[in-house]
């Protein structure tokens, strides 16, 4: 049978690009589980995605009740679930102030990850029930989070420090609404995001991968600096950006070329292992890559989970 894989995020950018690469092969139906309905259904149109190919349901990561609507529209329409892709993500470099989700969790953790990890842990209970052969759980992590690299090193660096700020509900009302208690940054915001999704994946892994037999990774598709990601930086970043990517750094990759990454990490018979975070080389070819000590720590790991199930309500 066409294997259903959900893709967050998927009405632009590296969402849209791996909803396109998936159903091009036919073999999956995706779920596109967007915020803005008619923009996704723009964006699958324009991307030549076959109609019975997709399905729109409304998702808006920043409402923990949208998550749960969500994963109630989803469950109704009777679609086994074989793999979750969380891709959506905002990124808010030059905000002053942070900006708050619907239960007041500062936006980007909210969004890439409180949202995130609600949504997974609900949707782990379908995808336990499927009887798909390599059921997998697949988030778009970055290399921002990770401080052993050199974009990891640019400043503001993540630092979840001791949590102190998320154990505080990151809500800044008792204190600043960073996980490590710290002055409002918002790209330091989300880099930290991205790390909890990268410890999340992790911590799934030593919890349920042997039990389920899912495999649970992370990745990076390399800098595709042409996405709507970078729509809140400032005009002179946003020229500069893309051709410092492809000329000096030479990490840059078209939306096109990155879709194909973790439409890989979804079906590509090979990439079945867990508990790993994928990058590509210059040749686009996939290899296992190395966390940074932070992204790795499993006793973070523990407490970043533990927190965010009370905080989403689930403990
Ligand atoms: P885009 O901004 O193009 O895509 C982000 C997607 O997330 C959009 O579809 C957006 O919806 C969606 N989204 C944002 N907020 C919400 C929300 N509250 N609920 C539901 N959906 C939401 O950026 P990219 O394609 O670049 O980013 C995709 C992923 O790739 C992210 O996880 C990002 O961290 C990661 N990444 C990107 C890199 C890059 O160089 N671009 C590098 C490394 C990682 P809408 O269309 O409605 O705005």
């Amino acid at each position: 049978r066409q294997g259903t894989c959900i893709v967050t995020g998927a009405s632009s950018g590296l969402g849209l690009a791996t909803a396109k690469a998936l159903a091009e092969t036919g073999k999956w139906h995706i779920i596109m589980a967007c915020r803005n309905f008619l923009k996704a259904e723009r964006a699958a149109k324009s991307a030549g995605i076959a109609k019975e190919n997709y399905t729109i349901m409304h998702l808006d990561l920043a409402s923990l009740d949208s998550v749960r609507q969500f994963v109630d529209t989803f469950r109704r329409s009777g679609r086994p679930l074989d793999v979750l892709v969380c891709n959506a993500a905002v990124y808010l470099p030059t905000a002053k102030e942070p900006a708050f989700t619907a239960e007041g969790f500062e936006l980007s953790v909210g969004t890439n990850h409180l949202g995130h990890f609600l949504l997974s842990r609900l949707l782990l209970e379908d995808m336990k029930k499927s009887d798909y052969p390599s059921k997998r759980l697949i988030i778009v992590g970055s290399i921002t989070g990770n401080t052993n690299t050199l974009a990891g090193n640019v400043p503001p660096k993540a630092n979840l420090g001791d949590l102190r700020g998320l154990s505080g509900g990151l809500n800044g009302l008792n204190r600043p609404a960073m996980i490590d208690g710290g002055v409002f940054d918002g790209a330091k915001a989300y880099k930290d995001s991205k790390v909890c999704n990268m410890l999340t994946m992790q911590e799934f892994h030593r919890r349920l991968h042997e039990e389920t037999g899912i495999a649970f990774a992370s990745l990076y598709p390399g800098c595709i600096a042409t996405t709507g990601l970078f729509r809140e930086h400032i005009p002179l970043f946003r020229l500069l950006f893309p051709p410092f990517q492809k000329y000096i750094t030479k990490g840059f990759v078209t939306e096109d070329e990155a879709g194909k990454r973790p439409a890989q990490v979804v079906s590509d018979p090979s990439l079945t292992k867990s508990g790993v975070y994928w990058s590509w080389n210059k040749h686009s070819a996939s290899f296992q890559n190395q966390l940074s000590q932070e992204a790795s720590d499993a006793e973070k790991a523990r407490k970043v989970c533990e927190i965010s199930e009370k905080l989403v309500g689930l403990a």
